[in-house]
């Protein structure tokens, strides 16, 4: 019988993932019919994107499973409606775009790039970055993405941390967990990087106790998602230089409210929520083996478990 896979993703999305969803699915070895206009009763599978998902689960009656087509899974972790296991995207579009995201801010702030980019004065005045071997860069969140983002930095040499909930061995990087490893983390961190799903564990996580553990003048990159920060806390470290730097893709409110202060602040810059996006072209054939993998009786690949809420 076909499968139907209910595309309930951002309408404006559908042209371009289409094609290679119904590729993939083909490739996959599976009768399928992807659409937006199947009927929730008779959806077999639910496609949700970040935005816009169902709030209430109730009228799929029939669903096997939800596959997000994104990362970030707080709208799914806490619905009491949905009683099919859900997953989460792991995507190679989706890493790279991370990792290369992350990497240019980091060595935007590392090399100090902002001076030279605005040319602001015709002052003569070297200042010759340390190496990265000297600069310690912490990322906040070891899954797929803080994984790809600490070893991409490694790679270049930086004295990499990271800290996850669970204990990791990764190459080149110094692992931390738990609360007595979030203060090993951050300690003298001269560049922080947020890579933590929005829990009610991690909401503000960045508090005015952590920053002011992080260097001097350190720098805060925030790609992960707006509630991990507490808003005034950061304010306040960047008045008093504690924070040197914020570079902010997500925020409580997006989009981020025209009067808000970090628009206008001269040491934070604000991305659209642009860090990573999802491409279809490499999410489809992942979405499809999650299908193969459901239909053939098999556990599904990045299930999102609902009591730790990621
Ligand atoms: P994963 O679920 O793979 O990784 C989450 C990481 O956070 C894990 O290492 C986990 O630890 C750690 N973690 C979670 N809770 C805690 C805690 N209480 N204490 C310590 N560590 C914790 O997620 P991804 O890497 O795929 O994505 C990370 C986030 O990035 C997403 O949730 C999303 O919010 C954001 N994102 C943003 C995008 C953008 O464009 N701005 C695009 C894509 C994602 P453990 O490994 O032990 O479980």
């Amino acid at each position: 019988m076909t499968v139907q896979v209910l595309f309930a993703g951002r309408p404006a999305l559908w042209d371009s993932y289409a094609a290679p969803l119904q590729t993939a699915m083909t490739a996959a070895g599976l009768d399928a019919l992807v659409s937006p206009d199947i009927d929730p009763a008779q959806a077999d599978y639910l496609l949700v994107g970040a935005k816009g998902a169902p709030t209430d689960y109730r009228p799929f009656s029939r669903l096997k499973a939800v596959q997000t087509l994104s990362a970030g899974v707080e709208h799914l972790a806490g619905n009491p409606t949905l009683t099919v296991p859900a997953a989460r995207l792991v995507d190679p579009g989706l890493t790279q775009g991370m990792v290369e995201w992350c990497v240019g801010h980091v060595l935007r702030h590392h090399l100090g790039m902002d001076a030279q980019i605005k040319n602001t004065g015709a002052n003569w005045a070297p200042q010759v970055p340390p190496l990265a071997w000297h600069r310690k860069v912490t990322v906040l969140g070891l899954g797929a993405l803080g994984q790809a983002v600490a070893s991409a930095l490694v790679a270049l040499g930086f004295d990499l941390h990271g800290w996850s909930r669970s204990p990791k061995s990764i190459e080149g990087v110094a692992c931390h967990h738990g609360a007595d490893g979030l203060t090993q983390a951050l300690e003298g961190a001269e560049i922080t990087v947020l890579l933590l799903p929005k829990t009610d564990e991690t909401e503000n996580i960045i508090n005015a106790e952590t920053l002011a553990s992080m260097a001097r003048g350190s720098v805060v990159i925030n790609p992960g998602r707006g509630p991990l920060i507490d808003d005034d806390a950061l304010l306040a470290a960047l008045e008093t230089g504690q924070i040197g730097q914020a570079t902010l893709d997500v925020f409580r409110i997006e989009p981020l409210p025209e009067d808000h202060p970090y628009w206008a602040h001269p040491n934070v810059t604000v991305t659209p929520h642009i860090a990573s996006e999802t491409r279809p072209e490499t999410a489809a054939s992942v979405v499809a083996e999650n299908i193969r993998r459901c239909e053939a009786g098999l556990p599904m690949l990045y299930l999102v478990d609902r009591a730790r809420g990621y």
